[in-house]
């Protein structure tokens, strides 16, 4: 009794520490294990001083009432941690769980009930126990999956979950050893030893929740961990639990207990579905994440060169359909270099940024304006004759900011040429803005292959105009 005194009281005074809202579990905790461990003094004195052999006494409901305590208490826990966390552990935890709980049904609680010396009541109080340590198992599980994907070892769980499933599984090697003794007559040295287990798990319980307001607030930002191969392997594990008693069944030539492994078995392969289909949807919204991080450029937030270049050919054929025109423009900022070195790196980031999302004001919904590279954009303007596109790109000039100049080579699609070589095409009017004196715009020559006319006027260069 002493031996769940201290914890108790450690328990008390961490908990009275934590903020008010966050209490309430850890005296749930504390009252369980004040009422487990204090069982022994009615349990005395039913037996030594009243002298009775009634069963159940009011010593069982101390021992019981360690089970709904903890449960309650846990569950007030794992309520404010994230459901993205919470949900994969209590599906898991219930499937082993399930599969657990065929076994103890078929070999230890359903033999157990077979006893007709006990009322219905009795049956009811003798049934509370092994169905209490299943819901312990539960626990347990739950907050050894309850883990996060992201940090350290250390800083995966936090310490509060498994010094929490410690201490319960500390407490269920109590309980399976009693089983184990079942009503033979031991030393007291057996039962002292015994002891030992439930006053770990009550040590460790104190422990948890010392650490538990850490805990909470690291667990905001967890992600959930995938499955690994331990977890498959025990998921399978359950899962063969009911064909594993089935076969044991048949070679014994008993068949028994049909409805419990019907139920069993049921419930797992509903759980695990479930579980897969969650972990689907994660998997789906990662890679869409993963998807549209791979084609957007981190510093502008524009598309990038790889979506710039799938988008290109599709441009290409619904112009090719609509028999509209499409232009490109390839936009180089002037002397960047001198820029950056004048007026530092992180200005000139800046000035991209900036940059960016100016010169996406003049443009409509359906251009798009990428980063092709460096201080190298690309702008495809669908609908858009050479001519247009010259004048939208005039408009960019006068948006752009720092006075700061670019140039720009545009060219219209000739209805026969590839992606590539129409990028080419304004790829060269861009060199020849360049070396014309920069800060200007250039239409490309026509290709060779035109079939109608973009604009006839080539290699025409717009005057700087500031
Ligand atoms: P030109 O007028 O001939 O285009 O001269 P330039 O200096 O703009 O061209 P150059 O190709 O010599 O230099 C481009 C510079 O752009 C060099 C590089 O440091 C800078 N740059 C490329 N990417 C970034 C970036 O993401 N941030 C910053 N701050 N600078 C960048
Ligand atoms: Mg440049
Ligand atoms: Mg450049």
């Amino acid at each position: 009794m002493v031996n769940a005194l201290g914890p108790v009281a450690v328990i008390v005074i961490a908990a009275s520490r934590l903020p008010r809202d966050a209490r309430a579990p850890w005296y749930l905790l504390a009252l369980g294990i004040f009422a487990n461990g204090t069982a022994v003094v009615p349990n005395t004195i039913v037996s030594q001083v009243l002298k009775t052999d009634t069963y159940p006494t009011v010593a069982d409901a101390f021992y019981l009432l360690f089970y709904p305590a903890l449960l309650a208490g846990i569950a007030l826990m794992i309520r404010r941690w994230p459901t993205r966390l919470i949900r994969p552990a209590i599906l898991d935890a219930a499937t082993i769980t399930s599969g657990i709980s065929v076994l103890a049904w078929v070999y230890a609680i359903a033999p157990a009930m077979q006893d007709h010396d006990y009322t219905a009541f009795e049956q009811l109080v003798r049934l509370a126990y092994p169905v209490g340590d299943l819901a312990l198992i539960f626990l347990a599980l739950i907050l050894v999956r309850s883990g996060d994907a992201s940090g350290s070892r250390r800083a995966r769980w936090g310490i509060t979950p498994p010094w929490l499933a410690t201490g319960l599984l500390c407490f269920l090697g109590g309980d399976l050893f009693w089983l184990l003794v079942g009503d033979h007559t031991i030393p007291d040295w057996v039962t002292r030893g015994i002891d030992l287990f439930y006053f770990a798990a009550f040590v460790t319980l104190g422990y948890a929740v010392r650490h538990a307001a850490v805990t909470d607030t690291r667990r905001a930002n967890a992600l959930p961990r995938p499955p690994g191969i331990p977890l498959m392997s025990m998921l399978l594990l359950a899962l063969l639990m009911a064909p594993a008693v089935l076969v044991m069944q048949m070679s014994h030539g008993a068949f028994r207990h049909g409805g419990a492994i019907a139920i069993g078995s049921t419930m797992m392969s509903v759980l695990v579905v479930t579980r897969l289909t969650i972990l689907l949807r994660f998997v789906e919204r990662q890679t869409e994440q993963v998807r549209e991080l791979a084609r957007r450029d981190e510093l502008t937030g524009l598309p990038n060169r790889r979506a710039w270049t799938d988008e290109l050919p599709r441009a290409l054929e619904q112009a090719r359909q609509s028999g509209e025109p499409v232009s490109v423009c390839m936009v180089d900022l002037d002397r960047f270099k001198l820029f950056n070195d004048t007026r530092g790196h992180q200005a000139g980031d800046r000035l991209l940024k900036e940059a960016a999302a100016a010169w996406l004001s003049p443009l409509r919904q359906s251009d798009i304006l990428a980063r092709y590279g460096g201080e190298e954009f690309i702008v495809l303007l669908p609908g858009t004759d050479v001519a247009e596109a010259c004048a939208i790109m005039e408009r960019l000039r006068t948006v752009t900011p720092f006075e700061q100049t670019f140039s720009a080579g545009v060219a219209a699609w000739d209805r026969a040429e590839t992606s590539e070589e129409l990028i080419a095409r304004a790829d060269i009017a861009l060199y020849e803005a360049k070396h014309t004196g920069r800060d200007r715009i250039v239409q490309a020559p026509r290709s060779m292959g035109a079939e109608h006319g973009s604009t006839p006027a080539d290699q025409t260069a717009s005057t700087p105009s500031h």
